[in-house]
């Protein structure tokens, strides 16, 4: 069934579709009287909607339905920048695996240097995460937060918090910690330069652990979704 995202949060019993939505209904789908679709509000509330053809279309709330595509962790990747269309390859992919949250980190070995409140680049980097959850038919949409930095990452409110680090440190086992009790984590991973090792130790002081994600040397806009997959894997698939 389709699914819609609206920019607001639904208050009413009447779902008010935007130009390209209502094109969409309308022109690509041709949509019939009390046909439905599902759609998701700003609050990442699943309804399933009626819809009703006046001189525009519009949804009639029936019931809100209950997340069934997430995984029953929040999971925050926080990602060194990377170059060119790996970015949006690694924005795109994390959504398809399972973020709920999509963190840019400056950190010192960054190649790609953007500025904390660049609007324009943060749109473009949402509108891919909007497509790839649409396609992917995630119940929520994904959220890519404004570049962070790593004194602003340490404040996230995360039960789990973890650096992804290919050096053999005392790293917890992954397996280990993904079992554990937790309803957020968060993921940590270094751009194509790596870690500096300043970095590494001011994390672990902030009560990060080292995990190690797998015994060979992945890039960059790869570790992410290996972490997702073993999280997946965990919560989801194992039983
Ligand atoms: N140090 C890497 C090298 O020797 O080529 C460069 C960094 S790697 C391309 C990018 C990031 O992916 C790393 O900073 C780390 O966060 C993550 N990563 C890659 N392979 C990993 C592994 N086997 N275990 C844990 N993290 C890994």
């Amino acid at each position: 069934m389709q699914q819609y995202y609206v920019d607001y949060t639904v208050n009413s019993k009447t779902v008010v579709f935007n130009k390209e939505q209502q094109h969409h209904l309308c022109r690509v789908l041709r949509v019939k009287e009390n046909d439905q679709v599902y759609v998701v509000d700003e609050s990442n509330t699943k309804y399933l909607v009626s819809l009703h053809l006046e001189d525009t279309v519009y949804g009639e709330i029936l019931e809100s339905v209950p997340l069934q595509s997430e995984l029953p962790v929040r999971t925050y990747i926080a990602q060194g920048l990377i170059k060119g269309d790996r970015w949006d390859y690694f924005i795109q992919k994390s959504v398809e695996f399972g973020a709920s949250d999509i963190i840019p980190l400056q950190m010192k070995r960054n190649v790609v240097k953007v500025e904390k409140d660049n609007e324009k680049k943060l749109q473009r980097w949402s509108k891919i995460a909007l497509e790839a959850a649409e396609q992917s038919k995630r119940d929520i949409r994904p959220q890519v937060h404004p570049v962070m930095n790593l004194k602003e990452l340490v404040q996230l409110p995360c039960d789990l918090k973890l650096i992804a680090y290919e050096k053999e440190t005392d790293s917890v086992e992954l397996s280990t910690l993904l079992k554990g009790e937790y309803s957020s984590v968060l993921l940590v991973v270094g751009p194509e330069g790596g870690f500096d090792p300043q970095e590494v130790e001011y994390l672990v002081e902030n009560g990060f652990k080292c995990v190690g994600l797998g015994r060979r040397i992945l890039r960059a806009e790869s570790a992410s979704l290996y972490f997702l997959s073993a999280l997946s894997y965990e919560k989801e698939l194992k039983g």
